[in-house]
């Protein structure tokens, strides 16, 4: 399939562009100091929850499996920290509701090195072993989704991929993480990707970067360049025009191909694979050394942040922890979202966990969430806007009518509800600050439960 995208000289059609907010995009990666205590959910992905292996009293190293995974669609977790089990039991986390957990406390005098790893022999392995191994390392996706990794790349009996697609367009606003992952662990990037490649087989893997993030596309340019050739197959960085929200699936693989993945389809019926960029880099460190996922990038950000920058941060931090060293230790749950400012959600508790799958935390003055949690709404003007700005075609105006009426099996049954993914686009433009995507989501919540108390 040819690229198309500087080719065609535009992205995907509509979308929007909110202002950038990336000032963190020149700020290192810094070490975050290890808390004196971690909360490691069981279930931190798409999938089931994990089962413990540790009991209250045991006492664990850092990168030490403490979870194991329930079924293929599960991965284990490692000790973030060197410490000992205080409890295995019920914690909040960051949506609300209480869940299980292993909570750590550290041992003040550890080194927290990660001694837990055996380093392993991958050019031996065969696919199968290297999805194993990738399983190990309890890798989810990183750029938000979570979805287990070992799964996405095991590509089902009589499908094939030909291309790795790589996530690096990191389009909501504020985050800059994989900015930096790019810039600084390009390296470790690229070996992940020849691991995703040679465990999926795709021949080719095209880097997709925004082309506000040029000094990324060039340093990973220069390090592809330095690789050579290499025996997995050939691999491009492509820049492509910055937009909102290009960092979802469909809306990457139509920028860069023209290719439009089929209505309730994955990109594995084109033939392709899509990882971020953050979860390859996180690969290409770990995997060599037989290690787990104890720690990951996380952007924070917002005014009413006094030392903002990005962090390597254990999982299972405390929230409140990272705010008081990045100096907002007055900041209330509500000011708090995790992941960007367009499809990140308000945190319930700040003694929730940072997860695997956080890549962001703003702390927002009233200003800032104001603009983004409007207190007052007017009724629909019909001014379209809503209809202009959505990816995927809908009909956001509509929507929310039908969704105001509570029909909500007209908006699956006629306007394709469950093809809206979220990306807040007809919440952004709307005059009447019509909270549209949040009565998606809701409306999508009760056809769910609906749907299951029909099948009980
Ligand atoms: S309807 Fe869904 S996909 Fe379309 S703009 Fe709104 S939130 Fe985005
Ligand atoms: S943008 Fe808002 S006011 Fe305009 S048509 Fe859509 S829902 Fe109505």
């Amino acid at each position: 399939m040819r690229l198309v995208s500087y080719l065609r000289g535009e992205a995907f059609q509509r979308g929007i562009h909110p202002p950038e907010e990336k000032h963190t995009a020149a700020l290192p990666i810094r070490r975050l100091p290890f808390p004196p205590r971690v909360v490691v959910p069981l279930m931190q992905h798409i999938g089931k929850a994990s089962r413990a292996l540790v009991r209250v009293g045991d006492e664990v190293v850092r990168g030490q499996r403490i979870a194991e995974a329930s079924d293929w669609l599960s991965v284990p977790h490692h000790a973030p920290l060197t410490g000992r089990v205080e409890a295995v039991g019920l914690r909040p986390s960051a949506r609300g509701p209480w869940q299980e957990a292993i909570v750590i406390r550290a041992y003040p005098s550890a080194t927290q090195q990660d001694l837990a790893g055996k380093p392993q022999d991958l050019e031996a392995m065969s696919r199968a072993q290297l999805i194993e191994a990738i399983r190990d390392t309890g890798m989810v996706g990183l750029g938000g989704a979570a979805f287990p990794t070992h799964a996405k790349f095991s590509v089902p009996a009589g499908a094939e991929v030909h291309t790795l697609v790589v996530n690096g367009c990191e389009c909501e606003p504020y985050l800059t993480c994989d900015h930096r992952i790019m810039l600084e662990r390009s390296e470790w990037l690229l070996a992940g990707i020849r691991y995703a490649m040679r465990a999926t087989g795709a021949r080719r893997a095209i880097i997709g970067i925004e082309d506000n993030k040029a000094d990324a596309h060039a340093a990973i340019g220069a390090a592809i360049a330095r690789l050579g050739t290499i025996p997995e197959g050939e691999i491009h960085a492509e820049l492509v025009p910055t937009k909102y929200p290009q960092g979802s699936e469909k809306m990457l693989l139509m920028a860069l191909f023209g290719a439009e993945i089929p209505a309730g389809q994955l990109p594995l019926a084109l033939g392709m694979v899509v990882s971020n960029v953050g979860t390859l880099a996180s690969l290409g460190e770990l995997l060599p050394a037989g290690r787990g996922l104890t720690e990951r990038v996380v952007t924070i950000a917002g005014s009413g942040v006094k030392r903002p920058g990005n962090y390597l941060v254990p999982i299972g931090t405390p929230i409140s922890w990272l705010l008081e060293y990045a100096g907002a230790p007055e900041a209330k749950a509500k000011e708090v979202i995790l992941g960007g400012p367009m499809m990140g959600q308000a945190v319930a508790s700040l003694d929730a966990p940072i997860t695997k799958g956080v890549s962001g935390v703003l702390v927002l003055s009233a200003q800032e969430l104001a603009r983004r949690e409007k207190a007052k709404v007017y009724p629909c003007i019909k001014c379209g806007e809503c209809v202009e700005s959505c990816p995927m075609g809908l009909n956001p105006s509509m929507l929310g009518m039908l969704a105001a009426r509570r029909e909500y099996e007209t908006m699956e049954s006629d306007y394709h509800l469950f093809e809206c993914f979220e990306c807040g686009c007809c919440t952004y433009v709307c005059p009447s600050y019509i909270p549209l995507v949040q009565q998606f989501r809701v409306a999508k919540q009760i056809l769910r439960e609906r749907k299951l108390a029909a099948a009980r």
